[in-house]
């Protein structure tokens, strides 16, 4: 079977599809992924065509894009139609050429979902968050600024509808790309066990687990209780990590922070920290005891997956929503602010407090249940069958 896979240039969006698409191309089946250079080495290093979606005029992979995408609806909404628009003429060209028998694509790259309903092939979504309909959206909070400003951007999304219809593209309104209901065929990274609400979810939706990657570098414990700090690869923010150095810092834990793109100014790092750009994070969570996360889908599932219990500083409506449901489940606590005092709280609070940790174990073991990329491949060739 050919099958088309679009992606939006994010490594938290594109990682956990990487296994599926191995276990694809394994088996014989030709995969042409869409996506952008930054991420072309590890697409065909699973074995797919990678086909560039780069220099088309669109500003979606500029780093401060990607940090308002998550943050404002509006904005996100206005971004990924324009791209679409741009990227029209390149992908009708490519899928006459390649004639897919099936269309997967990443909930938000809207491009994909459109170019599937433009030709009328089959189309999976690929959900590297949560699924969200109209229960689990509950779980998203979004302030009140920015639906109103949803409202106000209306008109300006209208006239792109208006685009997209004019050049063929068959939508009514905008939760046409936007939401997905029971009916549309869906692989979700995450066991029905963690998903809120999965009762409310038809068997289209494939709960297939987290992708979690081998561990390629180890990492020594040097003490008795492991502190791991990480906000991800995308946001900004520094002073989470100036506080966690002060508050840390001469303590009998061992604490390993990944800064990503942040840059702490901070002379005599006390050594019972290590500092790094970036980490082998399943090496780390292999030892670590407690880790404070931005709350990524990615981050929260690995640490979930090496039972390791959480502190969340959620950034985004959807790392909310992943804090909120782990809060539920007693996998980790809030972190009521960024200060020293409710830094060492929190972590203490896990660390002393066995059933944070017993509640992670529970988590992981729903996710080892679920059948993976194998799962995952099945249910594509279960569509592609057609029955
Ligand atoms: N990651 C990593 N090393 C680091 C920091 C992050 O390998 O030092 C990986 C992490 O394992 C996860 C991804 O980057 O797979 C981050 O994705 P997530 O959804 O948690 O957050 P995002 O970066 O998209 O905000």
């Amino acid at each position: 079977m050919k099958i088309v896979w679009f992606c939006i240039p994010a490594h938290g969006h594109t990682n956990p599809t990487l296994g599926v698409v191995k276990e694809l191309t394994n088996a014989g089946h030709e995969v042409y992924y869409f996506s952008f250079e930054m991420l072309r080495e590890k697409i065909e290093r699973a074995g797919a065509v990678f086909i560039s979606c780069d220099g088309f005029d669109f500003d979606i992979r500029d780093k401060n894009a990607a940090d308002r995408v998550g943050k404002d609806i509006a904005f996100a909404t206005e971004l990924l139609v324009k791209a679409t628009l741009a990227l029209d003429e390149m992908i009708s060209e490519k899928v006459k050429e390649i004639k897919p028998d099936l269309i997967v694509s990443d909930s938000i790259a809207y491009w994909g979902k459109l170019t599937a309903m433009k030709y009328g092939i089959p189309y999976v979504s690929s959900t590297t968050t949560f699924a969200f309909n109209r229960y689990s959206s509950r779980y998203l909070k979004r302030g009140a600024g920015e639906i109103i400003k949803m409202i106000f951007t209306m008109p300006k999304i209208n006239k792109y509808l208006q685009l997209l219809r004019d050049n063929g593209y068959p939508v009514k309104n905008i939760y046409d790309i936007v939401s997905n209901d029971n009916e549309t065929n869906t692989i979700v990274y995450t066991s029905k066990e963690f998903q809120p609400c999965s009762e409310t979810f038809s068997d289209r939706y494939r709960f297939i687990g987290p992708s979690i990657r081998p561990i390629e570098s180890e990492m020594k414990k040097t003490a008795a209780k492991t502190v791991y700090i990480s906000m991800g690869t995308v946001m900004k923010n520094k002073e989470i990590y100036v506080n966690c150095i002060k508050a840390l810092g001469n303590t009998d834990y061992q604490v390993i922070i990944s800064l990503g793109d942040n840059s702490v100014e901070i002379e005599d790092i006390p050594e019972n920290i290590g500092i790094y750009k970036s980490v082998d994070q399943m090496a780390v969570l292999s030892i670590a005891d407690v880790f404070l996360t931005h709350c990524g889908m990615n981050s929260v599932s690995e640490a979930l997956y090496y039972e390791v219990p959480l502190v969340m500083l959620p950034q985004t409506p959807e790392q909310g929503a992943v804090a909120k449901r782990a809060e539920e489940l007693n996998a980790g606590v809030f972190l009521k602010n960024t200060g020293e005092s409710a830094i060492i709280s929190a972590i203490e609070t896990i660390l002393s407090n066995a059933e944070y940790k017993s509640a992670a174990k529970k988590i992981s073991e729903s996710f080892k249940r679920c059948g993976g990329v194998f799962a995952a491949r099945e249910f594509l060739e279960k569509i592609y069958r057609g029955d």
